[in-house]
């Protein structure tokens, strides 16, 4: 090691110890037994006495900075399985149930149980029977917009960037898809050799812009491009000059760097785009997700500090769910190689 790094390191070191009581401790790593349990089988207990007193410090911290720390799971396990106890979903239901199902022995809590979807409301799994009654053999493709229950229903699941990939995978001519009928319209115009049917949801904050919206806006502003999410109509995503998912778009936007883009999509989107894009001018109407604005500050202040809200799937419906979503993961990666 060289010998500047080697100094930066000890003064840091220097400055945490100055801070917190980081030596190995047995004491502390009997405090957070309950921690260790979840990791016995992969961290020595002479190892947990030198990762307990840091992990002690972490969590600490997390409280008094009130920070969610999402542990990716090519952490190593003693930060994997000590640190991240709990996630606050900031998002809908749906993506706290995801949350739940991928971390099954995580507490998953949402601010407020009311934040729904109306995709994910427009379908139950009875609804998934019908389709299958309607259509026999006819496998059934959902969007992960939709509740654990219809996933496990369901034989794959698909996101909007990958869904062209996951509809020309499958071997069968004809798809059900649900529950979005203008992603499963706008797949159906990229994949003509399938036969796409859909069930009938839509999303109110796509649903609404209209291909009129999309000629005014660019008969009145030259030179704007307009961008859509695949959750708007068919007429509306033909109508502008890119179509992607909300990673797609960040891409495109990022690559392209136009000077005005109109963004067909949820509005606090283009504000969290445009931080990292100071020099696009986001424009165009502000149609915002009444569902995901019921996440506030407050709320998940409260959240955190009462654990209320603790979302829970039936382990029973989580494990098929998570077999519709690695066969999205699977097959995705088959198309992609
Ligand atoms: S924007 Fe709102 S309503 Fe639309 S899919 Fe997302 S959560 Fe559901």
């Amino acid at each position: 090691m060289k010998i500047l790094p080697l100094l930066d390191q000890i003064a840091k070191r220097a400055e945490l110890a100055d801070h917190y009581d980081l030596s190995p401790s047995l004491d502390i790593a009997d405090a957070q037994a309950d921690l260790y349990a979840r990791m016995d089988r992969v961290v020595t207990p002479p190892d947990w006495a030198i990762y307990a007193p840091y992990v002690a410090a972490i969590n600490e911290l997390k409280k008094e900075r009130n920070a969610v720390i999402l542990a990716h799971n090519y952490m190593t396990p003693e930060i994997y399985h000590g640190i991240a106890d709990v996630i606050v979903q900031c998002g809908v239901h749906f993506m706290a149930e995801t949350s739940k199902i991928l971390n099954p022995s995580k507490t998953v809590l949402i601010p407020d149980m009311a934040a729904g979807c109306s995709l994910a409301e427009s379908i139950t799994a009875e609804g998934i029977a019908e389709m299958r009654a309607k259509y026999p053999g006819a496998p059934v493709v959902t969007y992960v917009n939709t509740t654990a229950e219809v996933e496990a229903a369901s034989d794959i699941c698909c996101t909007s960037s990958n869904a062209v990939q996951i509809v020309r995978g499958l071997d069968s001519e004809t798809v059900i898809m649900t529950p979005d009928k203008y992603l499963a319209r706008n797949i159906a115009n990229l994949v003509p050799k399938k036969n796409i049917v859909w069930w009938d949801g839509a999303c109110i904050v796509h649903e609404r812009f209209t291909a009129q919206d999309l000629k005014d806006f660019r008969e009145w502003n030259p030179g704007t491009r307009i961008i859509a999410h695949p959750e708007c109509p068919p007429d509306v995503v033909a109508e502008a000059d890119f179509s992607g998912s909300t990673s797609g778009i960040i891409d495109y936007v990022t690559q392209q760097r136009p000077e005005k883009a109109m963004r067909v999509t949820e509005c606090s989107m283009a504000s969290n785009i445009s931080v990292a894009l100071p020099e696009v001018d986001f424009v165009g109407p502000c149609n915002m997700c009444p569902y995901m604005k019921k996440i506030t500050l407050e709320k998940m202040l409260w959240s955190l500090h009462t654990m209320e809200g603790a979302v829970e799937v039936d382990p029973t419906v989580a494990d098929k769910a998570r077999i519709a979503v690695q066969r999205m993961i699977d097959l995705s990666a088959k198309m992609a190689g």
